[in-house]
């Protein structure tokens, strides 16, 4: 353990391996009065979530997916909030297992310069996104932080013929306070760290480098709150150790944000092992089933309603439009997930070259922005490019006491509405506009009060001839 680091003592193994055990030997009518308890939107303990991860009545795991239904869309509408991730530096001096980026593999590592950032925001841009998850891989000589600093005002400076991106996350190693500091001050959005495993030994098998410290990367959420970030998301990367165990271990870390913070996680994301380059899949015994993953997303959408939950393109697109409906919140598209990929597949599509670099893992959902736009519009789901909250202040505590009263709807859906409309504007397929109008019709129909409505219809008008970035 690095001098100084506190122990990530609120991860109980005793206590989780407890939960399991006592969750495994609920009845099916205590199993009903979990998926009860939790429509009251005030979230499940490690022993409730634990019984919904061992139903096996395909009645009762209906009961759970009809109420993740319900949860999510009582906090956050109909709205699922896009986002893509830029990736900045494959550098990295750690050696996971199961990443391509390890330092075990062999390739030419790069980082971007601020004119290749600046071409990757355009693509990104024109896509019609607004919102990038930036990531890097660990190397503090090759990447250090303030080049991610640099990285982010290049981003925030680079404009495009509609505008520019208005909410980054950053996606990079536990790091200091100092350095979080830094972070906050070029206008961090979300911190998103992934635990990859809770479980200890796993931990320690998968890893060497620096990462290999559990206690140094498990409690970089304390050090981000200690130095100002009140937006944190946390995630595991299902398929290293048992799902049963990591989800509620899952849990216990976000009761401990909000306990000792009084904001717990901002998201969750979900990503599974997945094809890499210089790792098999057979290397890895816990590999998840689809059905366990849903199973995942759902019960967290009933154990921590008021968190956002983010699926990425890592998964196939049938099997993310069956989890979206689940509880997710919000979703990826037309990502790239290699240094410098954006523009290599513009260039790709020119002159069919090949890339050079490995991107970190490969993508399951290859559909573009706009495809899965469509695909989801059927559903009633209304695709938002939304950053207001983090823009008007609503972060931390002032984001939570919204979501935990599911008043945070009543901003979502004309925030939803207002960028979807610019979207439609500036980069939608003629197939998108045609399924957005009786979407958008209903969307609107539906925002209370009468007073709201009517402002948000004005301000459609007001995007429709021609002004930008209107929000609540
Ligand atoms: Fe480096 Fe992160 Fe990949 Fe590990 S998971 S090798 S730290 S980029
Ligand atoms: Fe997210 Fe806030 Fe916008 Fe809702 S209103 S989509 S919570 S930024």
């Amino acid at each position: 353990m690095r001098k100084g680091t506190q122990e990530a003592s609120f991860i109980d193994e005793q206590r989780i391996l407890e939960a399991l055990d006592a969750g495994k030997k609920y009845s099916t009518s205590d199993v009903l009065d979990v998926i009860s308890k939790a429509k009251e939107l005030k979230g499940l303990e490690l022993e409730e979530l634990s019984a919904l991860l061992w139903v096996d009545d395909p009645e009762i795991e209906e009961e759970i997916y009809k109420a993740a239904r319900e949860i999510k869309e009582e906090i956050y509408g109909k709205r699922i909030v896009f986002f893509a991730p830029l990736y900045v530096s494959d550098y990295c001096v750690n050696n996971c297992k199961y990443c391509a980026y390890k330092i075990d593999n062999d390739y030419s590592r790069r980082k971007l310069s601020a004119d290749e950032i600046q071409e990757e925001v355009r693509v990104i841009l024109d896509m019609g996104h607004k919102r990038i998850a930036l990531e890097a891989g660990e190397d503090r000589v090759n990447c250090p932080i303030e080049y991610i600093v640099e990285a982010m005002e290049t981003i925030y400076d680079t404009s495009s013929a509609n505008g520019r991106i208005r909410r980054i996350n950053v996606n990079i190693a536990a790091t200091t306070v100092e350095e979080y500091k830094m972070l906050k001050d070029a206008g961090i959005g979300t911190y998103i760290l992934f635990q990859e495993t809770y479980h200890r030994d796993t931990y320690r098998r998968v890893h060497s480098g620096p990462k290999a410290d559990y206690d140094w990367h498990t409690t970089a959420m304390d050090r981000a709150f200690t130095a100002g970030i009140d937006d944190v998301g946390l995630g595991v990367l299902f398929g290293l150790y048992d799902w049963r165990f990591e989800t509620v271990a899952l849990l216990m870390h976000a009761q401990y944000l909000d306990k000792t913070y009084g904001v717990g996680p901002h998201t969750i994301s979900f990503p599974r092992l997945r094809p890499a380059y210089g790792m098999s899949l057979r290397d890895f015994p816990y590999v998840v089933a689809d059905e366990d993953l849903k199973r995942i997303v759902a019960s967290l959408r009933l154990s921590v309603p008021y968190t956002g939950m983010i699926l990425s393109t890592r998964e196939e697109p049938a099997l993310r439009d069956e989890i979206v409906a689940l509880g997710i919140s919000q979703l990826s598209a037309g990502s790239m997930t290699g240094v410098g990929e954006y523009t290599e597949s513009v260039q790709k599509a020119i002159d069919s070259l090949r890339y050079d670099e490995p991107p970190q893992f490969e993508v399951g959902d290859h559909r573009s922005l706009d495809q899965v736009i469509q695909d989801m519009l059927p559903h009633g789901y209304i695709p938002s490019f939304c950053t207001a909250c983090y823009r008007s202040g609503r972060t931390g505590e002032n984001f939570m006491s919204l979501a935990k009263t599911a008043h945070i709807h009543e901003m979502c859906q004309p925030n939803a509405l207002l960028t979807f409309e610019e979207y439609l504007c500036d980069y939608a397929s003629p197939e998108t506009i045609d399924l957005a109008k009786p979407v958008m019709e209903k969307a609107l129909s539906e925002i209370r009060p009468e007073s709201l409505r009517k402002e948000c219809e004005k301000r459609l008008e007001r995007i429709k001839s021609g002004e930008r970035d209107l929000f609540f």
